[in-house]
């Protein structure tokens, strides 16, 4: 097909498995869903609203309930269709294709396949052997990078930087610094603040996660003014709509709900962590999100989720360097987190 240009050819199709009659612990989502009676309360809102207007460009309110949660001015914040969207404006906005853009590895996906789409070079620092960030490794990289962008928690690691590092990173660096803060909610530290300081700071988050909505595709980001201004106009008008602002707003007004599923998945995180140090083979990285990365002694990655796989588990599996021997496992229920425990413990037994 050679009417497409050839970075996008070249690119592997985005597929996760997203088989729902099995314990599902590979995509980092709430295992819990919203409760019926806030779905009540958006469905209501969105009766009495019109469907046949454009959805408001400027998400006003959405935004202002932002701004009430996470106590940064509504003028810095911007959303998106999941941050996902926001991600790709950003590099749309700051890079052109002979610039470069500095990440870690192993890290996020999406900014690659964004990059390359663009045809924009990765310079790609690799974590250190515990996973932790080369933040000198960082700093030292950086200086012909136009964005860096650095998932703090990190996935897949879920390792995080420290406030202070993320300052020193950003003061060394010319260009624009992101801090992608998916995780934020099972971390609870934010590099948010240094947006006040340093004008070369971006934060960004998802309700994907912490706020179980990743059905409902919602990002934000926060910046200065200035920055913000400019990124509005690198994304497309009217890409979340009128469900999605909706859905927010009414999630964002009530959203005392969700603070006795987080502080569950950061009490299971800690159990699932020391039940897996405890099975013979497998190594546990400690982790700041909602999952866990564990390396695996007693046979290859691949073989391990495909045996997890036959027996009712998905977890994930990473086709990169650095990675062949791990897998990452989100956390879930109680009693999910129990089956993948005993059917990890089978295997590692011997019992396939
Ligand atoms: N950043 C990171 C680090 C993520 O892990 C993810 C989702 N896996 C995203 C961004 C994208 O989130 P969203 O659902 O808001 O597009």
């Amino acid at each position: 097909m050679r009417k497409i240009k050839e970075s996008v050819r070249k690119l592997d199709t985005y597929s996760v498995p997203q088989d729902f009659s099995l314990i599902k612990l590979n995509q980092n989502e709430s295992a819990i869903d919203i409760p019926l009676e806030m779905k009540k309360k958006i469905f209501k809102k969105l009766g009495k609203i019109n469907w046949n207007r454009y959805p408001s460009a400027t998400a006003d309110s959405l935004i202002e309930r932002i701004s009430n949660y996470t106590g940064f001015p509504s003028s810095g914040i911007l959303v998106g269709n999941g941050s996902n969207e926001l991600i790709q404006a950003l590099i749309y906005s700051v890079c052109d294709s002979e610039d470069r853009i500095l990440v870690v590895q192993p890290s996020f996906s999406i900014y690659k396949i964004v990059a390359s789409v663009m045809n924009i070079d990765l310079v790609e620092v690799p974590l250190r052997d515990d996973f932790g960030f080369a933040v000198d490794a960082i700093i030292e990289n950086g200086k012909e990078s136009k964005l860096m962008i650095l998932a703090s928690p990190n996935n897949p690691t879920g390792t995080a930087l420290k406030i202070r590092e993320i300052e020193q990173i950003a003061r060394e660096f010319d260009g624009l610094m992101t801090v992608d803060e998916a995780y934020y909610e099972f971390h609870q530290e934010t590099a948010q603040e240094l947006i006040h300081k340093l004008d070369n700071i971006i934060v960004l988050r998802t309700l994907s996660k912490g706020f179980r909505l990743a059905g409902i595709r919602l990002g934000y980001l926060m910046g200065s003014k200035e920055v913000v201004k400019e990124l509005i106009k690198a994304k497309l008008p009217f890409s979340l709509g009128v469900f999605q602002q909706v859905a927010g707003e009414v999630i964002l007004e009530n959203r005392k709900f969700i603070q006795s599923s987080v502080e569950t998945i950061i009490r299971e995180r800690s159990r699932l962590f020391e039940e897996l140090k405890c099975i013979r083979g497998i190594h546990p990285i400690p982790s700041c999100a909602n999952f866990v990365l564990f390396e695996s002694k007693i046979m290859s990655g691949k073989e391990l989720y495909r045996i997890l796989f036959k027996k009712g588990v998905l977890v994930r599996y990473f086709d990169v360097p650095g990675l062949k021997n791990m897998l990452r496992v989100t956390v879930g229920t109680p009693e999910e987190n129990d089956l993948f425990v005993k059917k990890l413990k089978q295997i590692a037994e011997g019992n396939l």
